[in-house]
């Protein structure tokens, strides 16, 4: 298994929960990365505190505004970090924002379905987009003709909710418009990495397991997982998977969930 070593990073909604476990865990890494890029909506805000205190210690911590519902927001981040790498491309995307209303089939909306869609789903697909060319550029300035996260990959954090064949955890919420917008991101996963195959890009859907943050604990039971533990097997996987896993839907431990 290869270590991962990663030149950048973007990670999505870093400001708490899993994304801002991602970026604890790249900041301990022996090799940390050049840059890595912690998006939030509300960068200066209450609910950033724990980012600006880490990126007051650490120069290669770069804090960026993102709202990955809204195009000109993620137009305006993907600028501000190619301005920062310069001539060089983004290794890792982390498409890690996401949301969930705790509604059963009666209580979906409209309102609910389409903001949860948006966030969930439309928010990576834009975020793929808007990246691609900083990605490309990463695989290109790479040695070799395979896939790995190291080189150029995006990750879009799924979940096993999202499986139409297991339906996970149902019987503790039917959370309909979530499992929707995952089923959804799996899908958007698999063309993402049939269409950027060909750019040297890996692009994989990824479960953290059910994990103790604000989501995870959002209805009545203690998640078993805690972020630590989560976050340190996904990057366990992301450095051990390649080609043969690029438009897979696996969990944190490596292990194939069913679509
Ligand atoms: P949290 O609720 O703890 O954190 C969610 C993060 O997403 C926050 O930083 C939040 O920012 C951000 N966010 C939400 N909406 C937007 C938006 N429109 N634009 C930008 N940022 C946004 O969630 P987790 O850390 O638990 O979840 C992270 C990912 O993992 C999600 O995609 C989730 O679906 C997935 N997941 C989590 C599981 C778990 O057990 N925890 C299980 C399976 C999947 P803000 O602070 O501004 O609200």
């Amino acid at each position: 298994m290869g270590e991962l070593c990663v030149r950048s990073v973007v990670v999505t909604g870093a400001n708490r929960g899993l994304g801002l476990g991602f970026v604890q865990h790249f900041l301990r890494m022996p090799k940390p990365p050049q840059w890595i890029f912690a998006t939030c909506r509300d960068p200066k805000g209450q609910g950033a505190q724990e980012l600006q205190n880490l990126a007051s210690k650490h120069p290669s911590l770069v804090i960026i505004s993102l709202e990955v519902a809204d195009p000109a927001s993620i137009k305006a981040a993907a600028a501000k970090v190619g301005e920062h790498l310069g001539g060089s491309g983004l290794n890792l995307l982390i498409n890690n924002a996401g949301i969930l209303k705790l509604n059963t089939l009666d209580t979906e909306t409209l309102e609910d379905m389409t903001q949860v869609y948006t966030t969930n789903t439309i928010g990576p697909l834009l975020m793929g987009q808007a990246f691609l060319p900083l990605l490309k550029k990463a695989a290109q300035g790479s040695p070799g003709s395979g896939l790995s996260c190291s080189k150029a990959a995006i990750v879009n954090m799924s979940s096993y909710a999202g499986s139409i064949q297991d339906m996970y955890v149902w019987e503790f919420g039917q959370v309909v418009s979530y499992r929707c917008s995952k089923a959804a991101l799996n899908m958007l996963s698999k063309c993402q990495s049939l269409a950027y195959k060909e750019h040297g890009i890996l692009c994989v859907a990824l479960h953290p397991g059910w994990v103790q943050t604000d989501m995870g604990g959002a209805g009545s039971f203690k998640p078993p997982l805690t972020v630590d533990d989560s976050v340190q097997g996904m990057l366990k996987v992301l450095s051990s998977i390649s080609e043969k896993e690029t438009g897979t839907f696996l969990d944190w431990e490596g292990k194939v969930i069913p679509w």
